[in-house]
């Protein structure tokens, strides 16, 4: 009866759907967004329909009519002046029957012909900039929105949820994952499991109570929701997953604001076993003595978890960093595929971690398969071979003596996504190579309520203090070398190997992004504003566009249409007045719950960066490639 119930639900929404959309739409709407196209999901590479492409979240497109060969011919074929800036473009956009979808910052939605980049809608949640901006960790930013039956789905920073239509640009349902009032923002592209949309909360350094919570994508009813910290014992727990977490905390945890494990970047979803997998952000406050949390693994904060798509329950965890001191989020991309290990096939969850890992675990059971680390880093010696636990340096464990770690908050790998090429067997990871900070714990820490709460002096450089002319010893280095003089990569890993195989200067792990396809190609696009491509199997470079952008750079897309390939970047940042949080030293580019800045001890405090106010900062632009594309690229202009 139940089973019943629901597909008399479904078809009904999909007669309301169409009966609104007309006799145009319904020409138009060939391949509606379902359960069954999800799934199928980047099989042609035309569409690029959920947000990492396949469900895998993998960025392989199987489109190659630009290759090796031309890729050097991409030239403009159309641009669209995104306008409404503020802060960077993070989202990744959405392309369905000829339309392209996506969101740009105070979380606008917009749709436009992806022939000619005209507008066809535009829709403003009109947040309240005034309330939520003290709530931002990290900037005015989204990364983006869901596609299902007709409806663009599309979270909004105070923490609404909204369905808009297709076609008309109009709401056909909007409800309340949380409220800005209680520190949680939303920041995340929504995810599609079977009906439901699966979305999480930022709001970690506050810290918030993280979680994240399923709805029916038809209706906008919640359908379960799954804390990702226990609460207060006294009023019970909602699962046996919140009473087995809470034997990993001591003291009155949940008082000082929620205990973190914020969800802010990545979910992926397996149609083959019906989990869900989202990646948990720290604990907080950072520093484990301000915490008052020594030697407690705190589950499940910077920890993978599976759970039903259908009940939310639970399936298996995995915690990468338990005890976090560091900011290691480990909310980063969850990437599904099948890969040999040692001459075994083996159905994978992979993970560029903050921490500066490569995890590969068993996404059917959660056992660790591998780790290993894809850039230096001081933090661990290494990973336990059987557990996957790290084996933490003991300096790293700092108190009130500073103590420089890395990777640092910024993290070895953050929200900018990699991609996956099957045909080489590579991932490409946008790395940050020297990403280290120097960590105190604040001994005069006081928890503020509201305001968001580190727990860690911020007063030092990468180098940490200089004493004598000589900076504070670190705890021992493993992993690759980085290439001299330069902050960040892409890198070319053998997840199966766990080695390296290529590695190029430029981007980082704030901005961009990249997409691999079956022309032989790896298309990153550079924070700094550049479009860059190279072969996927040698790295050898083929291209490299300065889009004029400047910066606040979004992923790179790759679709088809009318029989061409395209490549579709946004970026650019408009003007916003930015106040430190706590009169910090200025954030530059942060996502997500991700800090992002080294203030050097005694130095007067760096200029405010592009998009933070005063300095230059371009207009936000979304720039669509072709072959032998002939229009000029916009010359970088001041935000208006
Ligand atoms: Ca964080």
């Amino acid at each position: 009866m139940h089973a019943f119930k629901l597909k008399i639900l479904s078809l009904s929404s999909v007669g309301f759907a169409f009966a609104a959309l007309g006799h145009q739409a319904l020409a138009q709407q060939l391949h509606p967004v379902t359960d069954a196209a999800l799934r199928n999901a980047g099989t042609t590479g035309t569409e690029w329909l959920s947000y990492g492409l396949t469900p895998g979240e993998t960025r392989y497109s199987p489109l190659n009519q630009i290759n090796t060969s031309n890729v050097s011919k991409l030239g403009l074929a159309w641009s669209y002046d995104i306008h409404g800036g503020g802060g960077n473009q993070e989202a990744t956009p959405l392309v369905s029957n000829g339309v392209i979808y996506s969101m740009t910052n105070w979380s606008v939605v917009y749709a436009l012909d992806a022939r000619t980049g005209r507008e066809k809608w535009r829709w403003d949640p009109e947040v309240n900039q005034a309330t939520v901006r003290p709530k931002l960790c990290c900037g005015v930013v989204s990364r983006g929105i869901a596609l299902y039956e007709g409806k663009v789905i599309a979270p909004t920073l105070d923490g609404r949820l909204d369905a808009i239509d297709v076609e008309t640009g109009k709401p056909v349902w909007e409800t309340r994952v949380a409220y800005s009032q209680d520190n949680y923002t939303i920041t995340m592209a929504p995810r599609i499991a079977k009906g439901k949309v699966i979305v999480g909360v930022s709001g970690g350094e506050f810290p918030v109570r993280g979680f994240f919570a399923a709805f029916d994508a038809n209706t906008g009813r919640q359908v379960w929701k799954f804390y990702t910290i226990p609460g207060d014992p006294s009023k019970g727990f909602e699962n046996e997953a919140m009473r087995k977490a809470a034997a990993t905390w001591t003291g009155d945890y949940w008082k000082m604001g929620g205990g973190g494990g914020s969800v802010w970047d990545a979910i992926s979803y397996d149609p083959n076993t019906n989990l869900v997998f989202v990646g948990t952000g720290n604990a907080g406050p950072w520093p484990e003595s301000v915490r008052k949390q020594k030697g407690m693994d705190n589950l499940y904060a910077a920890s993978v978890l599976a759970v039903n798509a259908d009940t939310g329950i639970l399936k298996w965890y995995f915690q990468m960093v338990p005890g976090d001191e560091w900011d290691f989020d480990s909310v980063q991309q969850l990437m599904l595929a099948d890969i040999t290990v040692k001459g075994r096939p083996r159905k994978v969850l992979m993970q560029a971690n903050k921490n500066g890992f490569y995890y590969v675990i068993d996404r059917v059971t959660g056992k660790f398969i591998s780790g290993q680390p894809f850039v230096e880093g001081t933090w661990a010696k290494g990973l336990d071979e059987v557990t996957g636990r790290p084996i933490v340096n003991p300096e790293a464990h700092y108190g009130n003596q500073p103590i420089p770690i890395a990777p640092g908050p910024g993290g070895a790998h953050n929200w900018s996504p990699m991609s996956f090429n099957p045909a080489t067997g590579l991932v490409y990871i946008p790395a940050s190579l020297t990403g280290a900070f120097t960590y105190r714990a604040d001994d005069k820490f006081e928890y503020k309520p509201g305001k968001q709460n580190l727990g860690t002096v911020f007063a030092f450089g990468p180098n940490g203090p200089v004493t004598d002319g000589k900076p504070l010893p670190a705890p021992p280095t493993i992993g690759p070398k980085p290439l001299a003089n330069e902050r960040a990569a892409l890198v070319a890993w053998d997840p199966a190997t766990q080695t390296r195989k290529w590695i190029m200067p430029g981007g980082g792990s704030i901005g961009g992004g990249t997409v691999t396809t079956a022309g032989n190609l790896v298309f990153q696009v550079i924070p700094d504003g550049r479009l860059v491509a190279y072969s996927a199997d040698k790295g050898e470079k083929l291209l490299d566009v300065q889009t004029g952008l400047r910066g606040g750079m979004g992923p790179p897309i790759t679709w088809e249409l009318d029989g061409k390939q395209y490549v579709t970047v946004a970026g650019g940042t408009g003007t916003v007045q930015f106040t430190p949080p706590g009169g910090a030293a200025p954030a530059p580019a942060r996502g997500g719950d991700g800090i992002h800045v080294q203030a050097e001890a005694g130095a007067p405090p760096p200029p405010p960066p592009p998009g933070f106010g005063g300095g230059p900062s371009a207009t936000p632009k979304m720039l669509t490639f072709v072959l032998d594309g002939k229009l000029p690229l916009p010359s970088p202009e001041p935000a208006k």
